[in-house]
């Protein structure tokens, strides 16, 4: 059994769909956002929320005539009611309105709000049972396994929403699960796929903000830069679908246009492509069971003319072996593996450490957490989200001598 729906075996949605966005001023709330409002009638915003962008969030309330909104910095919360002065919108503000967003009733929720952050709201609408489309990978990389506990006892639907296990989603219903051999995730590569090792530690910020495929937020560009981002999604992939290290490949694949794979015992491997625009694998989740209409433009294959694959480099990019690593561990390592990298890609942001840093912080984190003797399974948020602070202090400690040390 599992909380991904491998089988298209659910009664289809009724007419007319309540959704909420966590995150919805953010890259995938706004194609999210544009999805919805492809299909006004078909859908009804119940909630939507956002760390700080009061002005955009209340555009949005207005325009979708959302019934709740709330917004995460409360010090904002004067200015957002006063943008809503004269709506039926209700507003809330701080950490516990985005979790009351996330548990008001709707019958689809998507989690994008970016980082760890978006724990406790994502748990709050898996715990009532809903169809949660996930694209918050950190969350799901913070909590491990029980995550995905916590949706089947919930009887929660969990739909991927990041491309890759978005394609995986979709090919895994071509076997059962004693069938298959392994899943492939592919990558860009990113901005620095063919850079020496001595140019990328020395990287700008800018220069990781280039992504050659993709338009996304800041924190996921960057991850995808060092491919932090890829061993995040190893790690969402073995969580999502219960697959062992040894079932997960990556497979760097420069055109974003095969975005996952799955090899089956007969050595069929079914792939899902599409053109690297994640307003598909959201219009997927938002039609699952069925299929709607996508926005993205229609593959043109022969215009396309070459994909080209190679191996990743774990050389050039530790990020990819310390998310191996930090799986092969569990007890909590992928939470301090995500944590340490949630500090680090915000001191490489404020300009305090290099971008080669990025990893070397992360594995110095890690290293620390296991000489401390601080491994131990987690069984509840409480357990996630107390390692997770603890880690992010570590790393913060940390901070100044991984600034210091040269590669
Ligand atoms: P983004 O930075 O563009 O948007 C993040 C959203 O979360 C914004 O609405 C922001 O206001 C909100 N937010 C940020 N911090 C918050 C906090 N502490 N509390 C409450 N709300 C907060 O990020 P994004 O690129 O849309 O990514 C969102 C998530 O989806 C990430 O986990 C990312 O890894 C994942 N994802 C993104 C893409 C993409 O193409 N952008 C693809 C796959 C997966
Ligand atoms: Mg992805």
């Amino acid at each position: 059994m599992s909380a991904v729906p491998l089988r298209n075996n659910k009664a289809a949605p009724s007419a007319v769909r309540t959704v909420t966005v966590l995150g919805a001023t953010g890259s995938i709330g706004d194609s999210t956002m544009d999805l919805l409002r492809a299909a006004r009638e078909r859908y009804r915003v119940e909630a939507l929320t956002a760390n700080g962008n009061v002005q955009a969030l209340a555009k949005l309330a207005k325009e979708f005539d959302a019934r709740f909104v709330a917004i995460a910095d409360p010090s904002r919360l004067a200015e957002l009611k006063q943008a809503l002065a004269g709506t039926r919108t209700e507003c809330g503000a701080g950490e516990s309105a985005i979790i009351e967003a996330a548990a008001r009733p709707a019958d689809w929720v998507m989690a994008a709000v970016s980082g760890a952050a978006g724990l406790k709201p994502a748990l709050a609408a898996v715990d009532r049972g809903a169809t949660v489309a996930l694209a918050n990978k950190e969350c799901l990389v913070c909590a491990g396994d029980f995550f995905m506990e916590r949706a089947l006892k919930a009887n929660a639907c969990i739909l991927p929403a990041d491309s890759e296990h978005n394609a995986l989603f979709q090919a895994l219903s071509s076997g059962n699960r004693e069938e298959l051999v392994r899943v492939i995730i592919t990558a860009s590569g990113g901005p620095f796929r063919t850079w020496a090792p001595a140019d990328i530690e020395q990287a700008t910020l800018a220069q990781a903000l280039k992504h050659p495929n993709w338009s996304m937020g800041q924190k996921i560009t960057i991850d995808s830069a060092s491919m932090m981002n890829k061993g995040l999604e190893v790690i969402e992939a073995s969580y999502l679908f219960a697959l062992a290290p040894e079932e997960i490949d990556v497979l760097v694949h420069p055109q974003s246009i095969v975005h996952g794979m799955v090899e089956f015992s007969d050595r069929s491997v079914v792939a899902q492509l599409g053109a690297p625009d994640m307003r598909t694998p959201i219009a997927h989740c938002l039609g699952w069971p069925d299929r709607i209409k996508g926005p993205a433009a229609r593959l043109d294959l022969a215009k396309i003319g070459q994909l080209t694959f190679e191996a990743p480099d774990f050389e050039r990019f530790p990020a990819l072996r310390l998310a191996y690593d930090a799986l092969r561990t569990g007890r909590g390592a992928t939470t301090v593996f995500n944590a340490a990298n949630e500090v680090a890609v915000a001191a490489f942001i404020a300009g305090k450490i290099k971008f080669g840093a990025i990893a070397r912080l992360v594995e110095a984190t890690i290293e620390a957490w296991i000489r401390a003797g601080n491994l131990a399974p987690l069984s509840s948020a409480d357990d996630a989200i107390a390692v997770d602070h603890s880690a992010r202090n570590k790393a913060a400690s940390l901070l100044p001598q991984i600034a210091l040390k040269a590669s």
